[in-house]
């Protein structure tokens, strides 16, 4: 019999798990998509909020400002990237220096690190700050961070201490037993984790009425291409609004920026197509920042926020069934949070149920992928006198390697699909996205997973690549 059972391999999923394989657990994962973080977590803004913001005494709030704190040493710890790059919150009129001053009382309120800085001292650190801002309230401790790195990295390292996760995986019904539950009709388990996001109440439904109904709010973006902080250097937030945080330039780790998100309710949970929103999104940046290259754009996305209608997150043991504990409504500042949330459910929820857990020996650490691009000529030389596989160039765009790719494929939670590959090493996330890369990539899935072309997905489920795309180049 499993101990716990977590439905989701999202952020929070993962560190949950993670912090549950320092014990001697018997820990299993379940996801529905081909890869871990395939929802919200796939799609959003990369920041690590400073916890200005969040209503007072919400979880979002509480979480917010402990998730921010544990950043730094649990990306130091996995050894995936943490950038405290800092925000700027522009206000451009004296209505909105009024709501400025508010969150400059909750920064002083929750000892949130700041300063307040005119439009012209800012517009000195900032050149492309617009000629509106009259007043910035800076935030050092803003970080930004590729969240499904942090979410692969975590899953990994549960994996290399005994985690199993099984992809592909759909819960579609749970039964509750005397002593367990019983999954799918076919897995028992102790305690279950309602970690399933945009899916939560679907999960919560199969066992009891569900006492929150998600209701997903999409959210899109433009990708501008690598600026390495030629237009920002700080993420610039507007004033927020009672939509959220508003439209945001943010410089993304690998010095690209992000202009978005906005914030519309979508009847399909799933729905993450683009187009809409991006009109919006234009003008509404342009608010806070100006010269703005959108000659520089290479892309766009969009993601989808999972909102309860409780309007805050939902984190607790059911009180009607025990053993079943919800992590529900995650939505903004979910990312931030998760770590400590991950801390909360698996100090205070689970372990107090297995009390006979002991810490486990020997806990084994991940290694962080293969960045060439980070390292000296002398090491890459050492790198591929070792293996000439990362002499290989696959990505032009990115420069990455034939190396870097089987690294990634040949790990515990390694790449299954395209989108895997690119998430973890980034061939197809350059100007070019993918189009010269992609039959290459096909190729070394199939040769490192043993698999026809046929098999090979793009990404989800039912989306394997089709002949054509493969055929004379392979
Ligand atoms: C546009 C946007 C911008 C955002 N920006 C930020 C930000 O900058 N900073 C921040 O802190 N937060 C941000 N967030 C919020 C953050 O992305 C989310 O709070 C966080 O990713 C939620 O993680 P999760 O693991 O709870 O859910 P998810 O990542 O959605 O994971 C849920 C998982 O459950 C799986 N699942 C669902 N149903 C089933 C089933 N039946 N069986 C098996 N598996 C199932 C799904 O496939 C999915 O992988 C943003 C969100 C959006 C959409």
């Amino acid at each position: 019999m499993v101990d716990v059972t977590i439905i989701g391999a999202g952020i929070t999923g993962s560190l949950i798990a993670h912090c549950l394989s320092r014990y001697d657990l018997k820990v299993l994962v379940v996801e529905k998509e081909s890869d871990v973080a395939e929802g919200a977590t796939g799609a959003n803004s990369a920041m690590v909020h400073s916890g200005h913001d969040p209503k007072p005494g919400t979880l979002k709030c509480r979480y917010n400002l402990l998730g921010n704190r544990m950043y730094p040493d649990l990306c130091r710890e996995l050894q995936v990237r943490y950038v405290p790059i800092g925000a700027y919150v522009a206000a451009t009129s004296q209505e909105e220096e009024k709501k400025l001053d508010t969150l400059i009382s909750q920064c002083i309120e929750r000892n949130v690190p700041y300063e307040v800085l005119n439009g012209d001292e800012a517009r000195k650190n900032e050149p492309n700050l617009s000629d509106s801002v009259s007043k910035v309230l800076s935030l050092p401790t803003t970080g930004i961070i590729v969240p499904w790195e942090v979410t692969i990295a975590a899953m990994e390292e549960a994996m290399l201490n005994g985690t199993e996760l099984k992809l592909d995986y759909e819960v579609k019904s749970i039964e509750k037993k005397e002593d367990h539950f019983l999954i799918n009709g076919e897995i028992k388990t102790k305690v279950i984790v309602n970690c399933a996001g945009a899916h939560c109440d679907e999960i919560t439904g199969m066992l009891r009425p569900s006492p929150y109904r998600v209701e997903a709010k999409k959210g899109e973006y433009f990708v501008l291409d690598h600026l390495d902080g030629s237009f920002v250097k700080h993420v610039i937030y507007p004033i927020p609004t009672e939509k959220g945080k508003g439209v945001l330039a943010v410089p993304t780790v690998h010095g690209n920026v992000l202009l978005g998100p906005n914030s519309e309710f979508t009847p399909d949970v799933e729905d993450d197509s683009t187009g809409e929103g991006l009109d919006f999104i234009r003008s509404e940046v342009a608010k806070t920042v100006k010269n703005i290259p959108f000659h520089k754009l290479i892309h766009t996305f969009a993601g989808l926020r999972p909102h309860i209608d409780l309007n805050d997150f939902y984190i607790q043991e059911d009180d009607l069934i025990e053993g079943f504990i919800h992590v529900a409504g995650i939505e903004s500042p979910g990312l931030t949070s998760a770590p400590a949330i991950a801390k909360d459910v698996c100090e205070n929820m689970i372990l107090p149920k297995f009390k006979e857990a002991k810490a486990r020996e020997n806990y084994i650490r991940r290694k962080p992928f293969i960045d060439m691009k980070e390292m000296s000529d002398e090491e890459k030389e050492e790198l591929i006198r070792k293996d000439p596989d990362f002499g290989k160039l696959i990505c032009r765009c990115e420069q990455i390697s034939m190396g870097q790719i089987r690294d990634v494929i040949n790990r515990k939670c390694g790449a299954r699909t395209l989108k895997g590959v690119k998430m973890r090493c980034r061939p197809g996330m350059g100007r070019c996205q993918g189009s010269f890369c992609e039959p290459d990539v096909t190729n070394i899935l199939m040769e490192e997973l043993h698999k026809d072309v046929k098999e090979i997905r793009l990404d989800r489920p039912g989306s394997n690549i089709c002949a054509a795309l493969a055929k004379e180049d392979l």
